[in-house]
């Protein structure tokens, strides 16, 4: 019975783990439509990162032929950078990010990571490099430090709680009746979006990536959890190249470089500073959120108030 039993918990395990990763990318990306078109070239060798240096040259891309998304966009994020790409809905940010993961190939110019074609290397190797933060995580139905320790299956209790420290949701965690062995996900706890995106942190800090992708939430959160998220974004961010895909422009007026997207071009780029003085398309996005979250204040209900 024991040689029948090993090889069927063998398969299980190996079906929770494909499950998973699938459950992971399609969640990360919206993926659910997307077929695997992209493939590697026969031999393709392992990506090999230096100091984590992207740079986009003079991309052009489209999903469908006839609707180009993407016109001659170029900017490089130096290693251990951040840089943020902001624009209004539709401007072509997740497009972005779902290039540098190589869900999809340019139309024309490249995309290169320390020098190196995307394209040219493997895409399990290039998926390994880059640590995401997705928008809306989708947590497994398993415990809080499964969810964290997920992608590094030899982690360890002290390294768990240190990211979760750094990732500013350890207390959060500790206060629960259960602790870290706490059942998460459809069939367990419900997190806030919020503390969901800060389990992603955690993970993320654990699977150590030289480059991170941020992409923020769209939707408002409170002030506070905004901070933390913030606090923990510049934590896992912290000698890494990092790419933030952001939708309040109040997280990211310290990024080395904000590229501002119009439509698919890039019609500005600075920092926040810069991009203020020039009194163009981010100023103006500048004022619209800044008029926005006064006006949301002024209608805070009296016991909603801290
Ligand atoms: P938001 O802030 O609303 O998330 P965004 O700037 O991230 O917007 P993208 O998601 O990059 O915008 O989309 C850019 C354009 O590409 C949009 O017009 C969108 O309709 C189109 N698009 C996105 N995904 C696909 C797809 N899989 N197939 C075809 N068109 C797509």
């Amino acid at each position: 019975l024991i040689q029948l039993y090993m090889p069927l918990n063998m398969l299980g395990f190996a079906y929770r783990e494909i499950r998973n990763a699938l459950v992971n990318m399609e969640s990360m990306f919206g993926l659910m439509d997307v077929k695997a078109e992209i493939a590697d070239k026969p031999g393709a060798p392992a990506l090999k990162v230096a100091g984590g240096e992207i740079v986009f040259d003079h991309v052009d891309f489209h999903y469908e032929k006839a609707r180009p998304i993407l016109h001659d966009v170029s900017f490089r994020v130096a290693p251990g950078d951040t840089v943020a790409i902001v624009g209004s809905s539709g401007a072509g940010k997740s497009t972005v990010s779902r290039i540098l993961f190589r869900f999809y190939d340019v139309a024309s110019g490249s995309v290169k990571i320390d020098g190196q074609d995307i394209r040219d290397v493997s895409q399990a190797s290039l998926r390994a490099a880059i640590g995401v933060v997705p928008q809306d995580t989708v947590l497994f139905n398993d415990t809080i430090y499964y969810n964290i320790c997920y992608g590094r299956p030899d982690c360890t209790r002290e390294e768990v709680e240190q990211a979760a420290r750094l990732a500013r949701i350890h207390d959060f965690i500790m206060a629960l009746p259960q602790g870290y062995d706490s059942t998460v996900g459809e069939r367990g706890l419900k997190l806030s979006g919020g503390e969901k995106q800060r389990v992603a942190i955690a993970r993320t800090i654990l699977k150590n990536p030289s480059i991170l992708l941020f992409d923020e939430a769209t939707s408002a959160l409170d002030t506070r959890t905004e901070q933390e998220i913030q606090r923990s974004l510049e934590e896992v961010s912290r000698g890494r190249t990092t790419v933030v895909i952001a939708h309040r422009l109040s997280t990211i007026i310290n990024a080395d470089e904000i590229v501002v997207l119009d439509r698919g071009r890039v019609a500005e780029r600075g920092r926040h500073g810069e991009l203020l003085a020039r009194n163009g398309l981010y100023a103006d996005m500048w004022r619209r959120q800044q008029e926005a979250a006064r006006e949301a204040e002024r209608h805070v209900p009296e016991e909603e108030e801290p």
